[in-house]
Parts: C-alpha cells; structure tokens; sequence
C-alpha cells in the first residue's frame, strides 16, 4: 500500500527528516510505495545560528540558508503555510502562496514547524520592535542599524541623533547576546567610515528579565560573558523588564527611560500557531505532547521533535529537551528512523541524547564556549564556534561558500552599507509616476 508522509515545516526537524528517509526509503520512493512532502512558507532551511552572523556582514544572507528542492530531488516541497491539521482525518489544510487552500491527505505525519517569537502585551512593542529568527529579520535589522548611523551623521537635532544611535536588545539568550555582539561590533567598526560618529557615541541595552546572561554556556562563562559585555561599554541590566516602548520611548521596570530607533526582541519562543490548530495533544506550555520515542503522545502515524515539541528528556528525568538546534538535529535522525520501523512494523527506539554546553560568537574574534566541560573564552572560543557550525551548516556548496565568505572578510573588511531600500523596492518608481501624472 502506498504510503504518504507529509512533513510540516522544513527547518532543522523537517529538513534532516526528509534527507534522512530520501537516503533510507530511497527504493520505496523509486517504486512509488512511499511519498514524502514537505510543506514550508519559505523554499529554504534557515541555518539559525547563523544569522548574527549575516546580520554583521560576515556572511551572505543566502548562503546561511540551504535550498530544500536542491538537497532534497526526492522529496515534493509545496511552499505555503500549513493552518490546520484533523489529524482524525488525516488531512491538512494548506494555504498556498496564491490562490485560495488546498486540502492534503496523508498516512504519516511530522510535525516540525518550530517556534516563533514569544511576546508579551507591551505597549508600542508590535510598532517598533523586531525579532530575530528569520533571515528576513536579520538582514533588516543590519539595514536598520546601518541607516540609524547615516541618519545620526546627517541631522543636526541631539535628540534625533541620540535616539538613533541607542539600540535596545530584550532578552539575553543565545539569541539576543550574539545578535547584540555581532551587531555592536560591525556597528563600532562602522564608525570609522563616519566623520562625526564615534564608537562611544552608540548606545547598546541588553535588557534581561532574570539574573544572567547566556544560560546555554553555563553560569561561570555566563558571568564571564557578561563582564565582557560590560567591558564593551554594554549597558546590561539584569532583573530588567521592558514595560513599554510607545513610539520608541523606552520605559524599563528598574525606572530607566530613553528614546532609541531600535528594538530586538528576543525573549524566548512558543511553538508555531499551526500546533493549537491541530487536533493534537498538547502539554501544558502550548507545544505538542511529545513522547521519548519521538512520536505524538497517545497518538497513532504521528511523529513530532525540535522547538514545536516537548520531547521528555531521558537523561534529565522529568526535563524537556531544550528548544535548540543540538536537539533538533539529532532527534530528526532518530524520527526518521523510527519512521522506517514504523512502516516496517519495528518497535520504535528512544530519543536519548545528554546536551553538551554550547558555544556562542561575539563578535570578530570573539567568542565563548563551554562543550563537554571544556570552557574557552575570547579567541579559541569564536574559532570553535566557526569551525563547529561550519561542520554542522547543511550541504558541501554552502560550506564552501562560507569559508569563501569569510576569507574575503578577513582580507577586504566587512560590507557597511544599508541596503534597506531593498525593502521598499517601489518607493522610486511610485514617485517617478507621480512626478510624470502632475
Ligand atoms: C539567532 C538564533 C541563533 C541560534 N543559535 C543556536 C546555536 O548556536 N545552537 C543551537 O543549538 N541552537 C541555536 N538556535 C536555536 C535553533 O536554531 C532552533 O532550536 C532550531 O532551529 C529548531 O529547529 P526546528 O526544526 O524545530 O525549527 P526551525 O528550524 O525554526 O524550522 C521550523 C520550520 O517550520 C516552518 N513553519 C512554521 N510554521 C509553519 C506552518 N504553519 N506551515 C508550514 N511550515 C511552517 C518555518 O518556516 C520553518 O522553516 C538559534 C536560534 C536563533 C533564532
């Protein structure tokens, strides 16, 4: 019998997941027995941990995102978002780029659509504030950064100018320290190319809710990492909520308040919307009830992992598997397996993997790292950080391209242009057609 595994998402889950059944299933996908598709918004898997450094400059935004049809000739890729999964059914109902939804039936399904940002209901914060997870966010948040020091040397108004060289980062994570650093630190270098801008001039806020920074590396290079941050000239506060940023007037719980152009939020994830409109269990923190095995809680020829899932974590008993790429990775080459058992009539295997530290970038030779017990800080620390995810990035043609990347870097300096026009790319003829129909 014919059989359709339909896969939800093709980041880091659904991208492994599909290579990995393309390599083990590929005679039943040859023989028509078995289909895979996957459904994603976006043609591409975003590398995420690379993204502070697309954001600095340091890499091509297209080269830290892999392209699904080329890796994977197998596999069907509809591009589109997923809004509704009966799983009753077997169906889901997706809402194609153009063009009105399609319904889609399936035998097995994978859900790996991830997680976005997690906010809270402050006042001005949907108006200004941006996030980073997409490489769409990164890049405008590199234009931005840009523009906000063209805009600071052509103005002769200080509040004006003060507004846009303060920048302010909520949430100090993996996510929100090395966008915060790699971004600081192509902005300071920037500075030289200005005639009135300094790097004293530019005003950087970490703004964090509890009392550390970077939990991922552990507390002692936590700490590490925040004494340098300070150093950097940082403004760091800890035990900090943002309470409001109405027109980018900033007011933070510890009574600080200042204007500032700029606004990351980076304050944790919650699974995709798609997993509360499904009719799958969910546990208690609005993820999909997961099971060691990988597969849905209690639920028949259904498999979910990485930040959409709470995965029991079997060597942390009465833990979750951290939302991370670490997991995700391997919990995808374990699904996928357990898929093939699960079309051959196998018992399924558990998902066992102990997490060992992280390593994260900050900045132009500088880093911090804490794998296996060992702990690196400053220069050996960022090399492994390039060298890991240089290792982990998908495909041989995006490595290459990444040491390409970075060797042109390391010899012709980083890019500081803005190219935010970019993002408006009709502002110049709407106006041209304006000035022709006067
Ligand atoms: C800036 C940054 C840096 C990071 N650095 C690290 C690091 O150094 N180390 C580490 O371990 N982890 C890191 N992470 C975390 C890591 O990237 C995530 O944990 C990992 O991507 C989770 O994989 P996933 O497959 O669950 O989700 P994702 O990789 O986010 O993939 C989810 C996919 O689902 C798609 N999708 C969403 N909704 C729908 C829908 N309704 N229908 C169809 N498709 C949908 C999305 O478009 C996306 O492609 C970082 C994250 C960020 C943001």
């Amino acid at each position: 019998m014919k059989k359709h595994i339909l896969i939800v998402g093709g980041g880091y889950v659904g991208l492994y997941t599909a290579l990995r059944l393309q390599r083990r299933l590929h005679r039943e996908l040859r023989g028509g027995e078995v289909r895979i598709t996957i459904i994603d918004p976006q043609s591409y898997m975003t590398y995420q941990p690379f993204l502070p450094e697309a954001a600095a400059g340091n890499l091509s935004p297209r080269h830290v995102v892999a392209p699904l049809r080329r890796i994977l000739p197998k596999v069907r890729i509809l591009n589109g978002r997923v809004t509704q999964v009966s799983h009753a059914e077997r169906t889901v109902t997706f809402q194609p780029a153009e063009g009105g939804p399609r319904r889609l039936t399936y035998d097995v399904i994978v859900m790996a659509a991830g997680s976005i940002s997690r906010t809270l209901p402050i006042p001005g914060l949907t108006d200004i504030g941006i996030g980073f997870k997409t490489v769409g966010e990164a890049i405008a948040l590199r234009n931005r950064v840009l523009r906000q020091l063209d805009v600071a040397e052509s103005t002769d108004d200080p509040d004006v100018r003060r507004k846009a060289l303060t920048f302010v980062v909520v949430g100090a994570g993996f996510a929100g320290v090395e966008a915060l650093a790699e971004l600081e630190d192509m902005a300071k270098d920037s500075t030289r190319y200005y005639r009135n801008i300094g790097p004293s001039d530019l005003r950087w806020v970490l703004v964090e809710a509890t009392n550390r920074v970077l939990p991922e590396v552990g507390p002692e290079m936590g700490k590490w990492t925040l004494e340098q941050l300070r150093e950097r000239g940082i403004d760091v506060r800890l035990d900090t909520r943002l309470e409001s940023c109405v027109d980018g007037h900033v007011v933070l719980s510890d009574g600080a308040e200042f204007d500032a152009e700029t606004l990351v939020w980076t304050a944790g994830v919650k699974s995709s919307p798609v997993v509360q409109d499904s009719d799958l269990p969910l546990d208690e923190r609005g993820r999909i009830k997961g099971t060691t095995r990988l597969t849905v809680a209690g639920t028949p020829d259904a498999f979910a992992a990485g930040d959409a899932a709470g995965v029991p974590d079997v060597t942390n008993p009465g833990q979750f598997c951290a939302p991370n790429a670490q997991h995700a990775v391997r919990q995808a080459k374990v699904l996928a397996d357990n898929i093939v058992r699960h079309l051959r009539g196998e018992e399924l295997v558990e998902y066992r993997h102990k997490y060992v530290g992280s390593v994260a970038g900050l900045g132009l030779h500088q880093g911090v790292a804490n794998v296996y017990g060992v702990k690196l800080r400053g220069f050996p620390a960022w090399f492994m950080h390039r060298t890991y995810h240089l290792s982990r990035v998908p495909t041989l043609n995006r490595k290459v391209r990444v040491v390409v990347d970075w060797t042109l870097a390391l010899f012709f300096k980083r890019e500081t242009i803005s190219l935010g026009e970019m993002e408006h790319p009709r502002e110049g003829f709407r106006a041209a057609v304006a000035t022709t129909h006067r």
